[in-house]
């Protein structure tokens, strides 16, 4: 590890998530420096390694992996580039960070995961950040303390102020559902083993060709049922909430994140934007743990296994957009390394 222990980390993709996260990296956390910076836009690439001392600019994620101050890998460029960025890093055992998707379909996830297998130790854990968040951490030890009996079902709500240009009906499953589907994996402790989604009657906010809101519901394999309503031109904020219905009692995270108000006869508070300005604790954690488990020499949360489980997942969500039935998951058997 290089200077006085600190983790040199390379960041590939340095867009909207990635620059985030050098800027979470030099001014955030701790432990960490970005040591390299990668991404196939050279010239933005280069202004971005300029502005960190010690950093160097490239547009090859494998030139990054190979220079002698990097020891660890961020990935957040856009998910088809992750699989080969994921098996450039095993090639160089480096430890890494993958924003999610893992990969953005169940083959090339089964890939990845066969390759770390064949490492023969778990390297990477995937960015799904609600497990770091304050209210989804406090919910997950409450069901696993039991105090409430069992889970038998979650209500999901997913709400997005609008959607960019382009975002289609499988991006709802595979860039919003997802992580309702690596939330309820989480939560619950048990595979999702099928998916529906329904569509209620459409608002007129949504744009063409796409179908807002949707619903979502999952079975899972300890016979639970999963609820998520996905309400993404909703024009009021980004808002997420899960409840949790147990034999013995309710547990609610979501509905009043923030400051709470009263002020000329009314009482309310603010709803985040985005999920930049809700997640913002979640994803400086997730950093952060990240970061200490590498020093440690550990590898913690969600990892390879979780990817490719989400992957499938989504790819059964959106075969049942398409048919409107109940779509069976199909998983291979849980590898040994990753129980
Ligand atoms: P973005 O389009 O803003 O940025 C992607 C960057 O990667 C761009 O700068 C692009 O030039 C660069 N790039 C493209 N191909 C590359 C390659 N082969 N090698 C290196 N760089 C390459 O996208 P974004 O919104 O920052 O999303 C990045 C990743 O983060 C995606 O996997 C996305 O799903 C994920 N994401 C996660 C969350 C979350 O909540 N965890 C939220 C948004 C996005």
């Amino acid at each position: 590890m290089s200077r006085q222990g600190t983790l040199g980390v390379a960041v590939i993709g340095t867009g909207r998530m990635g620059a985030d996260h050098v800027r979470r990296i030099n001014d955030v956390i701790s432990g960490a420096r970005v040591a390299a910076v990668v991404d196939i836009d050279a010239e933005r690439v280069k202004a971005l390694a300029d502005s960190i001392e010690g950093c160097t600019a490239h547009t090859d994620p494998e030139a990054a992996m190979a220079a002698p101050e990097v020891d660890a890998v961020l990935i957040a460029s856009p998910g088809p580039a992750h699989e080969a960025a994921l098996l450039a890093a095993f090639r160089h055992d480096l430890p890494v960070l993958c924003e999610k998707p893992l990969t953005p379909d169940a083959a090339s996830a089964l890939r990845v995961l066969e390759a770390e297998q064949r490492l023969g130790h778990r390297r990477v854990q995937v960015g799904f950040m609600r497990r770091y968040d304050a209210d989804y951490a406090r919910l997950k030890r409450l069901l696993d303390a039991g105090a409430y009996g069992r889970t038998l079902m979650l209500h999901n709500k997913h709400r997005n102020a609008d959607t960019p240009p382009g975002f289609s009906n499988a991006m709802v499953v595979n860039d919003s559902l997802v992580h309702e589907i690596d939330v309820t994996r989480w939560l619950l402790d048990t595979e999702i083993t099928s998916v529906r989604m329904v569509r209620p009657a459409a608002t007129s906010h949504a744009p063409e060709g796409l179908d807002d809101p949707q619903f979502a519901l999952f079975e899972t394999a300890a016979g639970q049922l999963v609820d998520t309503e996905l309400f993404l031109n909703c024009g009021f904020g980004y808002q997420v909430s899960c409840e949790a219905v147990c034999e013995r009692g309710t547990a609610r995270i979501g509905d009043d994140h923030g400051v709470f108000v009263n002020s000329a006869g009314r009482w309310g508070g603010e709803i985040a934007p985005g999920f930049v300005e809700r997640f913002e604790d979640a994803y400086d954690r997730q950093v952060q743990a990240w970061v200490d488990a590498t020093r440690r020499g550990e590898v913690e949360g969600p990892g390879c296994w979780d990817g490719y489980a989400a992957a499938a997942v989504c790819e059964a969500g959106v075969r049942a957009q398409a048919t409107g039935e109940r779509v069976a998951v199909e998983l291979i058997e849980r590898p040994a390394l990753y129980r």
